[in-house]
């Protein structure tokens, strides 16, 4: 069975593309914390505390229905016709506006349930959210791989270690290098009805990555990793913003004891949303990869559910820290020298 798995490892490796693999010995993880203990061969994986999309769609239309501020919007269907959900607070066209996406890849699930506590969040009238949203138009699309979290697709999940979810669309495609041709529906409607209707200035993309990944050479577990786009088309007034994106996400994360974050080995292909938008549309991109996945066909990659609760806040945390930064206006005043000495992240996997 294990030996089945490493072979399956070698073939997942290509397209992937998670970056450096050391091969160094498994790091055995101690602590409950994010860079925690990985799933270990005999949890079972359970996803319960993960919403559905049944129960995302009642979630959020519940919400709407309560709040003034939240606006949601249906801006596309799936490949199988889910609607794909656009919550919106603010829009007024003197502020600037940032997009938060989730789930492009349908196995990386935590980011969606960290955007739903921002959503839920944003509907609470306080005075602390009523400051964010009258200087910052938001907007969050959280899901975009309906169908892939599901596990309801066109292709068999049988080498999966639950055997629930998939990176991939309906139609097998990885949305996340479907960015220049938008040939799948969930990417044509993200451009078209999203980013080409309301021109964000920012955009976070959060995603999940395998669960050994190391901060440089240290050996020590990463709770997440992150990177400003890198190709050469990118303005580099556009680059310079995102590197100040990252350094808002770096510092909030940073501060909290659970956080430890590296720069992400990430690529410059234009189809990825971190390099496409930045390029195409002139938007400020951070990508944010967190720990572990809700399932893959790499064991190494799926996480146990221990370190759910810690992950989710930390995307809370990065979402929430840059819409302060935008409505207090100290963006503009971030030092993004970090990124000099921030160690690449490197990775321990089998
Ligand atoms: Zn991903």
């Amino acid at each position: 069975m294990k030996r089945q798995l490493v072979t399956l490892t070698l073939a997942g490796a290509l397209i992937t593309s998670t970056g450096a693999f050391a091969n160094t010995s498994t790091i055995i993880a101690g602590e409950n914390g994010p860079n925690g203990p990985n799933y270990n061969g005999n949890e079972t994986i359970k996803n319960e505390r993960l919403h559905s999309y049944e129960e995302m769609s009642d979630l959020l239309q519940k919400l709407d229905q309560k709040s003034e501020a939240l606006e949601l919007e249906v801006f596309g269907q799936s490949v199988k016709e889910r609607d794909l959900y656009l919550a919106k607070f603010g829009m007024n066209e003197d502020n600037p506006t940032i997009l938060f996406l989730t789930q492009q890849h349908g196995n990386e699930t935590l980011t969606t349930e960290g955007a739903l506590q921002l959503i839920k969040y944003l509907t609470n009238n306080s005075k602390e959210v009523k400051h964010i949203i009258e200087n910052v138009n938001i907007l969050v699309a959280p899901r975009l791989n309906v169908d892939g979290a599901e596990g309801d697709v066109n292709f068999s999940l049988d080498d999966y270690v639950s055997g629930t979810h998939t990176r991939y669309n309906a139609n097998g495609v990885d949305l996340n290098r479907d960015h220049v041709d938008r040939e799948q529906p969930e990417t044509k409607a993200l451009h078209e009805n999203v980013l080409q209707k309301y021109s964000p200035d920012y955009m976070i993309d959060l995603h999940h990555q395998g669960t050994q990944t190391t901060l440089g050479d240290t050996g020590e577990l990463v709770s997440g990793s992150i990177l400003y786009p890198t190709n050469s088309e990118v303005d580099e007034e556009v680059r310079e913003q995102s590197k100040k994106l990252g350094a808002v996400v770096y510092n909030a994360v940073d501060s909290k004891g659970y956080g430890l974050l590296s720069k992400y080995p990430g690529g410059t292909a234009q189809t990825i949303s971190r390099n496409g938008l930045a390029a195409e549309y002139g938007i400020s991109t951070l990508l944010f990869e967190m720990r572990g996945m809700a399932d893959h066909y790499r064991e190494d990659y799926v996480l146990g559910q221990k370190s759910n609760g810690y992950l989710i806040q930390q995307a809370v945390v990065a979402m929430k820290s840059t819409l302060e930064a935008l409505a207090d206006d100290t963006l503009e005043s971030a030092d993004a020298s970090f990124w000099d000495t921030l160690p690449e992240s490197n990775y321990s996997g089998e």
